[in-house]
């Protein structure tokens, strides 16, 4: 059984649908990519995934329907998402940030010790504890977006164009750190990528989306080597 498996997921807003059938599965630890050009429907995807907008199809986790739970009740059986554009709560302080992450839980003493752990992992977010959010620049933001999803201990991270906006350094500290959380705590990853390159790099399959449905999926190594595939799909 996937850890993550999505049937016929149709979504949208209002009149306007954007999904039109979606199948697509992650198994326990894998990291999987979906691409796609401008208004594909990637972020529809990850918000219906998320419990954020209605949909239509079957979601379930480890087996389990998601498909009636709420947005927080999603994050607790295990998914959690890091939006696009950061989507830090930017009027309270990065330790508050981190701490809301974990509003779930109830193990205090775990908890204190993952702060401590982002905060080593992240050393800016330990300089900043005190600072307002909205004052961390877009790469301290997303780190602290990336690591307030982490604080719920989700089973499955998705990641929404993590490295929009940020400088190439940054992003390659920030997906260091997604494929360290993927290896040591076995956290399977469902990221959105505009940098295929980048996102070929990480992930061990791939799904392509157009207008709302998947045109083609396989694994990224063959998306990395068959030039044909890359100039066609990819724009590479
Ligand atoms: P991008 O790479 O540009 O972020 P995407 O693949 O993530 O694109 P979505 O954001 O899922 O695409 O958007 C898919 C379609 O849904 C687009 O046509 C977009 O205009 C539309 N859309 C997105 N958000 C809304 C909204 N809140 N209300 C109405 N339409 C929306």
């Amino acid at each position: 059984m996937s850890l993550l498996n999505v049937t016929g997921l149709c979504a949208g807003y209002g009149p306007a649908r954007v999904l039109h059938g979606l199948d697509l599965t992650v198994e326990a630890g894998e990291i999987v990519v979906i691409l796609g050009a401008n208004g594909a429907g990637k972020t529809t995807t990850m918000r219906a995934l998320s419990g954020l907008i209605p949909h239509t199809g079957a979601i379930t986790l480890d087996g389990r329907p998601l498909d009636a739970l709420s947005a927080p009740q999603i994050v607790a059986a295990g998914i959690s998402l890091v939006p696009q554009g950061r989507g830090t709560f930017s009027h309270l302080s990065v330790l508050d940030n981190l701490r809301v992450g974990a509003a779930l839980r109830k193990d205090t003493a775990a908890i204190a010790a993952d702060i401590d752990k982002w905060c080593a992992i992240f050393p800016i977010l330990a300089k900043r504890a005190g600072q307002e959010a909205g004052t961390l620049s877009g790469g301290e933001q997303q780190m602290l977006a990336v690591a307030r999803a982490l604080m719920s201990r989700p089973r499955l991270l998705l990641c929404d164009e993590p490295s929009l906006g940020l400088a190439p350094k940054i992003v390659g500290e920030l997906f260091d750190v997604l494929a360290d959380v993927n290896r040591e705590q076995g956290t399977a990853l469902l990221l959105v990528e505009q940098n295929a390159d980048l996102a070929l790099r990480l992930a061990s399959r791939v799904y392509l989306l157009e207008v709302g449905r998947v045109i083609a999926e396989g694994d990224a190594e063959r998306f990395r080597g068959d030039e044909s595939i890359r100039r066609a799909y990819l724009g590479l």
